[in-house]
């Protein structure tokens, strides 16, 4: 049987060694996965929503520990990870509260003699290949509205969030989710691949751009649906008449929360040349406050990068930005092990000649850039593959609508960064990926619409 090794990444140590799938289980799985999808689609809704409410109520009486597990396989600060599990409570509340009129059959037309429906099917069996930064939140995003509309679910969690995976396993089946209708799969990249092979309806994949190229290059001839949430590079332009302090502050964590280590980070800034000295100032002072350390630590900010070949990426980004004469004003370099540390670093002086203006940073880096004004700042921000979010921080709301609606990106924030609403669709443009999850379309993302014109005589 193969195995996969989890280390916890804040000490080196190895945590654990899981069996892990390979082809035969994964196509076992997929089998079973079939068989079992048309009974669970067959329940009243509201019996699959009594399973995720009972899933629910076993996050929060299992909270502390799920959070101390997701800490050990990933480096996340321990408030953090409760963070995480107490958002995906509001989530869940979400999409329990909007899962029936999202998919009510609607009658969109009927004059006496036609009527005209639209009716919600589930797509059968979905494959959900996740990421381990948020992994409660990425996969929930998906498992539960695609369990809730009446699909069975084949979930590989990263390899770097295994054992989490395994606890929303466990949690989902003791709530009354049948066994193969949510079905973990354990192992790295190639348990993907071999998922992909299998007989799938529809692939939801959240990590990086390269990862998603690979999937929708192996998945295109099979003409799937194909949801693919990847990276950003998300920038934020803090004008003149910004609140330097608050600018300051909230961008400082919607930069290095999680240890820079979410899609949505702030990972690049620009501002207005009238108040950048004082902003950077600002800045520099709040993010040489944050604690770094032992993620196990309630007081922890800045805890441990979850993949060791990152180090590298952050390496040679501030070698890059250093060779072109880019100003280090703190970190810039590896912290001693054991594990995988790096220091919260910030430049000004950038450019978009240097990598960490263009390429995901993915870790405690950012970069600050000055700009003369409204039209530089749009332009810069528009100069990326990428287009997740963007933000403005300004007190005038007519000017950021202004500067916001010619940014390309899936979310914008006025005066506010690093942040995701159920209620509100979380979707990437260009190289941020395809399709969406979350708010309503996010529900009905796990159906396939089937129209009914239905003549009386
Ligand atoms: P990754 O691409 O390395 O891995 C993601 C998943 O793909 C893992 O489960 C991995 O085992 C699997 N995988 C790897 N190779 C595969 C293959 N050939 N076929 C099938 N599956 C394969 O990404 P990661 O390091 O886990 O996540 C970090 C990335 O995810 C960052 O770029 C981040 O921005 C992005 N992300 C995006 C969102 C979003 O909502 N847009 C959210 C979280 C993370």
């Amino acid at each position: 049987m193969n195995r996969l090794a989890v280390h916890n990444p804040a000490t080196g140590e190895l945590v654990t060694e899981l069996p892990a799938d390979d082809a035969s289980s994964v196509a076992a799985k997929a089998v079973r996965a079939r068989a079992a999808q048309p009974a669970w689609a067959a329940l009243p809704l509201a019996k699959r929503k009594a399973c995720i409410e009972c899933f629910r109520a076993g996050i929060m009486a299992e909270l502390e520990s799920l959070a101390f597990i997701m800490t050990l396989e990933t480096g996340k600060p321990i408030s953090m990870s409760r963070n995480e599990l107490n958002g995906l409570l509001a989530r869940i509340d979400f999409f329990l509260a909007q899962a029936g009129a999202a998919t009510a059959t609607q009658t969109v037309f009927s004059d006496g003699g036609m009527t005209e429906q639209i009716e919600h099917l589930p797509l059968g069996v979905v494959a959900n290949i996740s990421a381990w930064n948020y992994p409660w939140f990425v996969g929930g995003n998906v498992f539960i509205p695609a369990l809730l509309t009446g699909n069975a679910v084949l979930y590989k969690p990263s390899e770097h969030a295994a054992m989490t995976g395994l606890a929303i396993a466990r949690l989902l089946h003791a709530a009354g989710v049948p066994v193969d209708v949510f079905t973990a799969l354990i192992g790295g990249g190639e348990v993907g691949a071999t998922l992909l092979a299998q007989k799938i309806d529809g692939l939801f994949f959240t990590g990086s751009h390269a990862t998603g190229v690979k999937i929708a290059q192996a998945l295109g001839p099979r003409l799937l649906k194909l949801q693919l949430e990847l990276g950003g590079k998300d920038p934020t332009y803090v004008c003149e008449d910004a609140n330097v302090r608050n600018a300051a502050a909230s961008l400082a964590d919607g930069a290095m929360y999680n240890t820079g280590q979410s899609c949505c980070s702030v990972e690049r800034i620009y501002v207005h040349e009238r108040i950048h000295d004082a902003f950077v100032d600002a800045f520099v002072a709040t993010v040489k406050a944050f604690k770094v350390g032992d993620p196990m630590h309630d007081d922890t900010y800045i805890g441990a990068i979850t993949r060791a070949p990152q180090l590298e990426v952050l390496d040679a980004q501030v070698a890059d930005a250093l060779a072109q004469g880019a100003t280090l004003l703190t970190g810039g370099h590896r912290l001693s092990g054991p594990g995988n540390w790096y220091a919260p670093t910030v430049f000004s002086n950038v450019s978009h000649a240097m990598e960490l203006m263009r390429e995901e940073s993915f870790g405690p880096l950012i970069g600050i850039q000055k700009v003369s004004g409204d039209d530089e700042a749009v332009a810069l921000m528009n100069d990326s593959r990428y287009g997740l979010t963007a933000g403005v921080f300004t007190p005038d709301g007519a000017r950021a609508r202004r500067l916001l609606a010619q940014v390309n990106a899936g979310s914008v924030y006025w005066n506010c960064c690093d942040r995701v609403s159920p209620r509100l669709p979380w979707s990437g443009c260009g190289d941020s990926g395809l399709g969406l999850t979350l708010s309503t379309y996010g529900i009905q993302a796990f159906t396939r619409p089937k129209a009914w014109h239905l003549r009386r005589s």
